[in-house]
């Protein structure tokens, strides 16, 4: 997982204006009580111009695992930080080796139902802003073109000496002329295109430079022990302090980067729906939560709230694959 400068612990300040709502997600067994959470959440949005969060397990079904599996418990694994990659050439070859073999399954990965779901409440005013902790682009290949990218993206790359940006495709095509025989191990993904991969496998990796001026590139996300640029986050506070309500999609909040925008739409009174499957850091201030899948959740709140109440405040033509339906 990721753990950003500024993150610290959970503050027992007992001002949480939501704590004690409802119980988590309904009934022991199953999908009644989620429904009636659900529709509790579609009365709760209905028409209110909401923000929504979204992380990892949003992704899920598309075929990205998220940091923490089906346990909810989370796995093992020893991400890249910042000072790794900066500092050394080998750190570099480790990140690089890894995310080429984990490229592959996020370039190949669609939108799923629940991107798509997000999308149609858009287009029908009820969600106004969407503030993404992914990667993997895949709420603008739903057609989510201005969904904020709070860490980055997997599909840019930008050069750490002269800050030239560009794609990561055309990097692929380099990587994989510089290093025809490199094979894939098989290691479980992570969300942010991370694979598992032997010491030995990685030495023979050959880095690309920048093409410009043969400086250090570097992916167009924020690593661990990295922070988020201020102006993004200034970007985020403002859309949630423009929304009416907050929606959490599939993040269990364990990161004070997306944890501080649930903090700030709690304790200026906004209502806090969170979808996600398995506790939150951020359930204490939630008005309603529920633990159905994302895509199917979303999918019947979407219809639930079909288009009443609201035209395209954007105007925007469709756009992207898999933006239909
Ligand atoms: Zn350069």
């Amino acid at each position: 997982m990721r753990v950003h400068p500024g993150s610290g612990t959970w503050p027992e300040d007992g001002t949480e204006p939501y704590g004690g709502a409802e119980p988590y997600g309904g009934t022991e067994d199953g999908s009644a009580g989620d429904g009636v959470a659900l529709r509790e959440i579609g009365v709760l949005l209905a028409g209110r111009g909401v923000a929504v969060l979204s992380g990892a397990g949003l992704s899920t079904e598309s075929g990205i695992p998220d940091y923490r599996g089906a346990t909810g418990r989370a796995r093992p694994r020893t991400p890249m930080t910042y000072q790794e990659f900066t500092a050394s050439e080998a750190g570099r070859r480790r990140y690089w080796a890894r995310s080429h073999v984990g490229w592959r399954t996020i370039a190949r990965a669609q939108p799923n139902a629940g991107h798509r779901a997000v999308e149609r409440l858009r287009r029908s005013g009820h969600v106004a802003a969407v503030i993404t902790q992914n990667v993997d682009g895949l709420h603008r290949a739903a057609g989510t073109v201005d969904a904020v990218e709070l860490h980055g993206g997997l599909d840019r790359v930008i050069c750490l000496d002269c800050r030239r940006t560009s794609s990561r495709e055309a990097l692929d095509r380099r990587l994989h002329a510089l290093n025809g025989d490199f094979r894939d191990a098989g290691g479980r993904i992570n969300p942010d295109g991370d694979v598992e991969l032997p010491d030995a496998l990685v030495d023979g990796f050959r880095v690309a430079p920048c093409e410009a001026c043969g400086g250090v590139l570097k992916p167009d996300v924020v690593f661990f022990g990295e922070s988020v640029p201020k102006d993004r986050v200034q970007q985020c506070y403002d859309l949630v302090d423009g929304a009416r309500a907050l929606l959490v999609l599939g993040s269990s909040l364990t990161v004070m980067s997306g944890l501080r925008f649930v903090r700030r739409a709690a304790h200026s009174g906004k209502p806090v729906a969170i979808v996600n499957q398995g506790e939150t850091r951020g359930d204490a201030l939630a008005a309603t939560r529920v633990a159905l899948p994302l895509g199917t959740a979303l999918t019947a709140l979407a219809a639930q709230l079909g288009s009443a109440g609201a035209a395209d405040p954007a105007g925007r033509p469709r756009q992207g694959a898999g933006g239909g339906a």
